[in-house]
């Protein structure tokens, strides 16, 4: 099955494969061919160039400084980029635009967005994410950094933990506990916080591979203005989960694309290894097959949400429930595959970063390594498995509610 676009989507193929032709360093064969610090370099360059030609952010209104794409224009773009492996945004743009950028265009007072949206894009305000603290990470409701109101501006007391790129970004969107009376949904509301300022402490945590990826972040005293609530004062669980809708949906409709480049690498290493006639690997053969296959048809279900102008909702947690979970197993099956190399790896290593495979990576012992690496944090950000498992069960199957620890008749005798 094959979605079908209206006839101008083609004119607008062709114009997204000339600036892509056009801008492109030759010889490009994917961002997966990169190295961190090649990536960096690039990513930053190119972001300029996207803004240049108002394809950065290509949907958000043009009246804010978007290129006031149509949704339908979008998908074509994100699925040309996604075919040569190129992003479609600089490095913390997963939170500045996919996140906070459009949770704002939907929450935001007319204020809000006409400050926040264009210094988004200018990359004037880099955001980062302020939701888990040390006793709230499932159970985000728990958070307890709180904030209380002094004159015109809010003080903000706690701390928040796992801030991923805290160190590149200058603003924190955090879920703050504004009544203190109120304990769980109730009394949170989301807040735009500057980092450059002496209240807010960073500390970087290192994490298996060595790198200084996430952080802690100290609030003592910290400040922002009263009118820095997005959406209304104690209701940041509405907009915390809009922007969780985001988080969870991003690149569905493009995901089976990486994933399915891998799955290529996957069948021409069992070749290489002549491992075909294996019959586990065979059977590995065929449910990753089969995984792409859904992604692709879940894909097109995000697309058709996606066209009615709908934003990701609870059912974004199928998809990445689904991709997580995949990634570990064929990235497992992977290095069984290799034995003895996938201990040792060995040729080019460039396969970095979080989240799904990009294209142009070599199809190298070191590169399977670093994405079985990758793939462990994958289901446990964003919202762990069983985290996903419960809203899908609860919110989009309308499943009775799981019991909880913290309330129903047991509550009393915890
Ligand atoms: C690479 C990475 C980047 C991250 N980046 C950020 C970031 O930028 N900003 C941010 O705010 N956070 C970030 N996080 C934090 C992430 O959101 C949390 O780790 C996640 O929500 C899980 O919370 P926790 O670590 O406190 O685990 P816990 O909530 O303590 O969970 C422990 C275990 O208990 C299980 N469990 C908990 N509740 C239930 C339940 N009701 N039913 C069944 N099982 C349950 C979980 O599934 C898990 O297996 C990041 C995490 C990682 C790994």
């Amino acid at each position: 099955m094959q979605p079908t676009y209206p006839p101008e989507a083609s004119e607008f193929r062709d114009k997204i494969t000339d600036f892509l032709d056009t801008n492109l360093p030759s010889g490009w064969t994917g961002i997966g061919a990169l190295s961190d610090h090649e990536r960096v370099d690039f990513q930053d360059g190119w972001r300029k160039i996207l803004r240049a030609n108002n394809l950065l952010a290509p949907n958000w209104p043009a009246e804010y400084g978007g290129g006031g794409l149509t949704h339908i224009e979008q998908v074509i773009l994100n699925e040309e980029f996604a075919k040569r492996g190129v992003p479609t945004a600089g490095g913390n743009d997963a939170f500045s635009i996919g996140m906070v950028g459009n949770t704002i265009l939907v929450w935001g007072t007319e204020e809000q967005k006409s400050y926040y949206i264009p210094r988004i894009l200018d990359g004037d305000d880099v955001w980062c994410q302020g939701y888990s603290e040390p006793d709230a990470g499932s159970d985000l409701a728990n958070v307890a950094c709180k904030a209380e109101l002094d004159g015109d501006e809010w003080v903000i007391n706690g701390q928040k933990i796992w801030t991923s790129a805290g160190s590149t970004a200058n603003m924190i969107f955090a879920l703050v506990r504004t009544e203190p009376d109120n304990t769980k949904h109730a009394g949170i509301s989301f807040l735009l916080v500057s980092m450059d300022q002496p209240g807010v402490e960073l500390r970087p945590i290192t994490n298996m591979v060595g790198q200084d990826h996430f952080n802690e972040v100290f609030f003592s005293d910290a400040r922002c203005p009263k009118g820095n609530v997005l959406g209304d004062l104690n209701n940041g669980w509405a907009v915390g989960n809009t922007l969780l809708g985001f988080e969870r949906g991003v690149g569905a409709t493009t995901t089976s694309l990486g994933f399915g480049a891998e799955y290529d690498q996957f069948v021409a290493m069992a070749r290489e290894r002549c491992l075909t006639d294996d019959p586990h690997v065979r059977q590995d053969i065929a449910t990753f097959y089969t995984n792409i296959q859904i992604m692709r048809y879940r894909g097109m279900q995000a697309l058709t949400r996606y066209l009615r102008g709908d934003n990701p909702g609870p059912e974004s947690s199928i998809g990445k429930l689904f991709w997580s979970q995949h990634h570990q197993a064929i990235t497992e099956s992977a290095m069984h595959m290799m034995g003895a190399d996938g201990m040792v790896g060995f040729g080019k290593e460039t396969r970095g970063g979080l989240g799904a495979p990009v294209i142009g990576t070599d199809n190298t012992p070191s590169n399977w390594m670093a994405s079985f690496m990758i793939a462990r944090p994958g289901t446990i950000y964003a919202g762990t498995s069983e985290v996903q498992r419960n809203i899908v069960g609860e919110r989009v199957l309308g499943l009775p509610k799981e019991p909880r620890a913290d309330s129903g008749p047991w509550k009393d005798s915890r």
